[in-house]
């Protein structure tokens, strides 16, 4: 059986983080697969599903552009033959619209989703809550570390979670981006719902 490719953006963030729950999430599961940090853009060609992680969005988005990245993401996007997972701060990168906009993001405007950067307010930089995810039979403990919002989704894209009015999660055929940061916990069902979508 072929493994299947997924590759994490080796820029800035939560990298290695990812790359353990991706590996350990692969051990849970019948898919087989490998992990592979990515610091090339040739290597986007070979993949079947990449990792944005967490970390400041300005500093990943503009790296992804200048290296050239971005490019090979989309040419692959476009084709409907790379998934993609953006957390925290890879999800603003995923968005086609920033709400709160300074301009210093590049966005790959690949989902039909709208972000807002540190919604959650100061007093709430950082914190952990249960959540209600589609589809997932208990509750999931989500962890934000100035987290984003999605503020806004249309057409083909699907809310996965909310607290309050704020999305949370949201998915679009094989992309998939949330404001929370599933590598910092044990709890491995978002990688496997990842993998499920490859
Ligand atoms: N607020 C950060 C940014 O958008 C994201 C923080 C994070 O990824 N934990 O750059």
């Amino acid at each position: 059986m072929v493994k299947k490719k997924i590759g994490v953006i080796g820029i800035q963030g939560a990298i290695t983080e990812h790359i353990h729950s991706m590996q350990n999430a692969l051990m849970e599961s019948s898919v087989k697969g490998e992990v592979l940090i990515v610091k090339d853009r040739k290597q986007i060609k070979f993949l079947d599903a990449l990792i944005i992680p967490g970390g400041e969005s300005t500093t990943i988005s503009k790296l992804i552009n200048k290296f050239g990245f971005e490019k090979e993401i989309l040419k692959r996007i476009e084709n409907k033959d790379l998934a993609l997972m953006g957390t925290c701060a890879g999800c603003t990168i995923l968005a086609s619209e920033l709400l709160d906009n300074f301009h210093d993001v590049k966005l790959l405007n690949a989902m039909n989703i709208a972000v807002k950067r540190n919604a959650f307010g100061r007093q709430k930089e950082s914190f952990e809550q249960k959540i209600k995810i589609k589809n997932f039979k208990h509750a999931y403990n989500a962890v934000f570390i100035r987290a984003p919002a999605i503020e806004k989704i249309w057409n083909n894209c699907e809310i996965l979670a909310k607290i309050d009015d704020k999305i949370v999660m949201a998915r679009q055929d094989n992309l998939l981006a949330m404001s929370f940061h599933p590598e910092l916990t044990d709890d491995l069902r978002i990688h496997k719902y990842f993998l499920d979508i490859i």
